[in-house]
């Protein structure tokens, strides 16, 4: 097996992966399976390596949280991949209308070839295996660009994947912005990339030039929304453990929380109780992952300070003790501006914004003055309410009565729209992401397409004439 040494070019590996996808288009099951059984043993293998690399990448991050958020999904894509692989690669057969009988007709999935992945660094291990899996199922060759801003485990990833693939199979290529730009900007069949909204509307551009189709998996603020008939102390729960699993830094985490007027008591009482529940203490506790950077630590401050100075409430939980690395408390923010930074950017950190709404519509409304979440998430136990929330908001996905777990359901397609991204992967929806469906005619010899043919005259008039009665 070749290896890929980290010096060759970047060009050069594209190069190599794109004259193999086209020397090799039909991808036997028995390759595909080898190369998942491979990225499995890999995990398997190296998890505690990498999931410590993460940690050093964070400063503190816990190994169970890699382990449930990176690996566990890692495993169950996997896990689905390699259960459906053969009823997912063979051709599907389609009915055939009247008008075209006896010809027969089916769609043949073919790899499309080489698949570009650009990966964030909040969970840097899912977010950039998880699609790559995903493409080399499919039959693809797959380039990743993990996060410069995760050295440890993109050294690590590249270091193992670099063993356990050929550079023309699987390859990983480092650096920051600049390689990325020009990452982006190779000819690849399909680039999936998964980050902020700004960078993608870059990579959408890049992509355009060389009309690369493009997954762009985005971020934005992703609403909670709770009805009068909620479970308090259940919902508040759920909303501290979405937003403060990897503290914020979770692409579909609670941006923000509507809840109807009055019940703003009721919330600050359930979330501190459970904050206290989920995270005893904040600073030193290892369970609580530090936020990346002193830059990304002094952007959520500077959100808090700012929108306190317009006079919003600022309620920081979990006080006392000394952070380690960059921990930053749980903070609850009431009455903050709609023109504030705060409810302006994506928060990305382990900070709550608590607005009230007075009635559904004005609820509704607020969420549909603003880009198309990612996620939004209802809380209660009245369904008429929910139903009409839902259809009259769009959003990426959506959890009821919980955060987050509806990315952990492979049979629900995975994505944002309008702002928040486009395209969806996970299960059969990105297996599909990363195939040429490609459909083919069979004609039959009895066939009678000589029907339409002209010269056209009477012949061809009583057929129209029959068809046009028919269809
Ligand atoms: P980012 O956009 O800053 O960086 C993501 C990747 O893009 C990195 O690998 C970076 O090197 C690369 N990049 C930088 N400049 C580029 C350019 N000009 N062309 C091409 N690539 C370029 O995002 P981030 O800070 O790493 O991640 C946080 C963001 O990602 C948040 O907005 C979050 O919501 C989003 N996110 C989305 C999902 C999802 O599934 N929708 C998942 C995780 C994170």
């Amino acid at each position: 097996m070749t290896q890929a040494p980290p010096d060759i070019p970047m060009r050069a590996l594209f190069d190599a992966q794109y004259q193999a996808s086209r020397a090799q288009i039909d991808v036997s099951l028995v390759v595909r399976r080898d190369r998942l059984k491979r990225m499995r043993d890999l995990i398997n293998t190296h998890g505690a390596a990498l999931a410590d690399a993460v940690q050093a990448d964070f400063g503190v991050r816990s190994p169970q949280l890699t382990e449930v958020a990176d690996f566990l999904v890692l495993r169950a894509l996997l896990g689905d991949l390699e259960k459906h692989l053969t009823a997912w690669t063979k051709p599907q057969r389609v009915k055939t209308p009247l008008y075209l009988k006896p010809a027969s007709a089916y769609i043949q999935r073919q790899p499309l070839g080489v698949v570009g992945v650009i990966g964030p660094w909040n969970y840097p291990l899912q977010l950039t295996l998880g699609p790559a899996a995903t493409a080399l199922a499919a039959g693809n060759r797959v380039m990743i660009k993990p996060s410069e801003l995760t050295p440890h485990s993109s050294a690590l990833l590249a270091k193992l994947l670099h063993e356990a693939y050929a550079a023309d199979e699987l390859c990983v290529v480092q650096g920051g912005a600049d390689v990325a730009h020009e990452f982006a900007s190779l000819p690849f069949d399909h680039l999936l990339f998964t980050g902020s909204t700004a960078v993608g509307r870059k990579v959408a551009a890049a992509a355009a030039a060389n009309l690369t189709p493009t997954t762009l998996e985005l971020g934005g603020k992703s609403p909670c929304v709770i009805d009068r008939s909620v479970d308090m102390a259940d919902a508040a729960l759920k909303i501290a453990h979405g937003k403060l699993l990897n503290a914020g830094q979770t692409c579909i985490a609670p941006d923000y929380v509507l809840l109807p007027r009055g019940m703003e008591a009721a919330f600050e009482q359930a979330f501190t109780a459970a904050v206290q529940r989920l995270f005893p203490s904040i600073a030193g506790n290892p369970d609580y992952t530090a936020i990346l950077t002193e830059r990304h630590l002094a952007r959520l401050q500077s959100l808090v300070t700012d929108v306190a100075s317009q006079g919003a409430r600022v309620v920081a939980l979990g006080q006392g003790g000394q952070p380690v690395k960059r921990q930053m408390a749980p903070t609850l923010v009431f009455d903050a501006p709609a023109d504030s930074r705060l409810m302006a950017e994506e928060i990305f950190g382990p900070v709550l914004p608590v607005l009230a709404y007075d009635g559904m519509d004005d609820a509704v409304r607020y969420i549909n003055e603003r880009p198309r979440p990612l996620a939004l998430y209802w809380f209660g136990t009245d369904h008429l309410a929910c139903d009409r929330l839902l259809s009259r908001t769009v959003s990426g996905g959506v959890t009821v009565n919980d955060t987050l777990m509806h990315i952990a359901h492979e049979n629900l397609p995975f994505g944002g729209v309008g702002e928040s991204g486009w395209g969806a992967y996970h299960g059969e929806a990105g297996f599909l992401r990363f195939t040429q469906q490609k459909p083919v005619l069979v004609q039959s010899r009895f066939a009678m397409g000589d029907l339409f043919y002209p010269p056209y005259g009477t012949k061809f008039d009583r057929v129209m004439g029959l068809l046009k009665r028919w269809l």
